[in-house]
């Protein structure tokens, strides 16, 4: 079997070190920040994290192929931190009539979306139940991570499937070659790096920038529903969403995704606008007391690893080293983390088997 590196311990880099794991391959992990840190340039803990379809066709892998294990975790396995949730999706009128500009996702907020054979009790919401201003609207089941326990959680299991982890930030992505805990020279790199690939030796992608998102933490319950908008009167920006973590994790109200915005810092105004959107779309959160009734934990940014033509997965030789990258999910990190992580197995495979025809493993 190959040596490998998995530079990366977010739920990109966590997820394809477990797969590649479980198939009996001895992998690292290297990572600059792992799960118990917070710093905006790591994004996975950052995230609500909740399922919401955003690809546009129906032929989005990725999606379709994570759902499934999402759902039997949430069904199964407790521990991992996470539990099911009703969406409600919201497209407002004057969204509809400009065709959706949605900075979250066009593909959530799409009239008959090609998700609804996909997520459980999918149904169209009756005029009866939509709130003024709004078009249509839809509600679906579907999951929230607890990004706290499912962290860690995976970092346990790729533990018991034999992987070993190490701290270190690389300034290129060679010297990840030399860092098997094997000691030997790894045949295979996969390059989970997140956002700062646009920064990493050997890489240095430049369509990859960060989409800004400015959240609240608040100990308030949204009582199992997890509401979002097609858009949002304070700018493009800024959008509306609310999600409940799994086992008294909090309550997260988003948010913002700004394009090509660095800033790591909360900023008050963007907040408050923030939590008049939520306590308006979702009134119950506060029990109809406005957002004085909100209980704050704290505030956040995470800066989601967007990237212009989309996600990368795909194989390269650098220095002499097969690399298989893995970075730019945006805003659907949790939501496609098992369907990339498979083909990530797959094109190692494929490396695996040319290297034994080669005799080079
Ligand atoms: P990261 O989590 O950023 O991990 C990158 C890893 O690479 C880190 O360990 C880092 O230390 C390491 N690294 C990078 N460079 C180096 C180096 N040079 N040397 C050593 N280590 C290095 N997604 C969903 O699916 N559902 C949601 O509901 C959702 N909500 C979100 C809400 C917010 C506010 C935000 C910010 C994001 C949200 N996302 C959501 C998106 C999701 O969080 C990301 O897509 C996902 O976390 C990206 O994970 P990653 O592992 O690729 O990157």
């Amino acid at each position: 079997m190959p040596t490998i590196v998995v530079l990366g311990a977010g739920v990109s880099g966590l997820t394809c070190a477990l797969l590649l794991a479980k198939k009996g391959n001895e992998v690292t992990v290297i990572a600059k920040h792992m799960p118990g840190d917070y710093d905006a340039e790591y994004t996975s803990p950052w995230a609500g994290a909740n399922v919401l379809p955003m690809a546009m066709a129906k032929d989005s892998r990725w999606e379709r192929r994570t759902w499934p294990e999402l759902a039997r975790l949430a069904k199964e396995v407790p521990e991992a931190g996470i539990h099911f949730q009703t969406v409600r999706v919201l497209r407002r009128q004057k969204d509809v009539a400009e065709g959706f500009k949605a900075a979250l996702s066009d593909g959530l907020f799409q009239p008959n979306p090609w998700y609804k054979d996909l997520m459980p009790d999918y149904r169209e919401l009756p005029k009866s139940e939509l709130p003024e201003g709004m078009h249509s609207g839809c509600e679906f089941t579907s999951v929230c991570i607890n990004t706290a326990i499912y962290l860690p959680w995976l970092i346990g299991q790729c533990a018991k499937y034999g992987v070993k982890f190490k701290r270190a930030v690389l300034k290129h992505i060679s010297e990840a070659a030399h860092m098997s805990h094997t000691g030997g020279k790894a045949d295979i790199i996969i390059n989970a790096s997140g956002l700062l690939a646009c920064r990493l030796g050997g890489v240095m992608d430049k369509a990859v920038y960060p989409a800004r998102g400015q959240i609240i933490l608040v100990r308030n319950s949204a009582k199992g529903l997890m509401p979002t908008v097609s858009g949002s009167d304070d700018g493009e920006d800024e959008v509306i969403y609310v999600m409940e973590r799994a086992y008294g994790g909090g309550t997260i109200l988003g948010g913002t995704y700004m394009k090509g915005n660095w800033d790591p810092n909360p900023d008050p105004n963007i907040a408050m606008r923030i939590m008049k959107r939520t306590v308006q779309t979702h009134p119950e959160l506060t029990g109809g007391k406005g957002i004085e009734g909100l209980d704050i934990i704290r505030h956040g940014v995470g800066l989601r690893p967007a990237r212009e033509g989309g996600v990368r997965i795909e194989k390269e030789m650098i220095d002499g080293t097969w690399v298989v990258h893995n970075y730019g999910h945006a805003g659907w990190g949790y939501q496609g983390s098992y369907g990339c992580a498979e083909r990530v197995v797959e094109l190692v495979d494929e490396i695996a088997g040319q290297l034994k025809r080669t005799s080079k493993l």
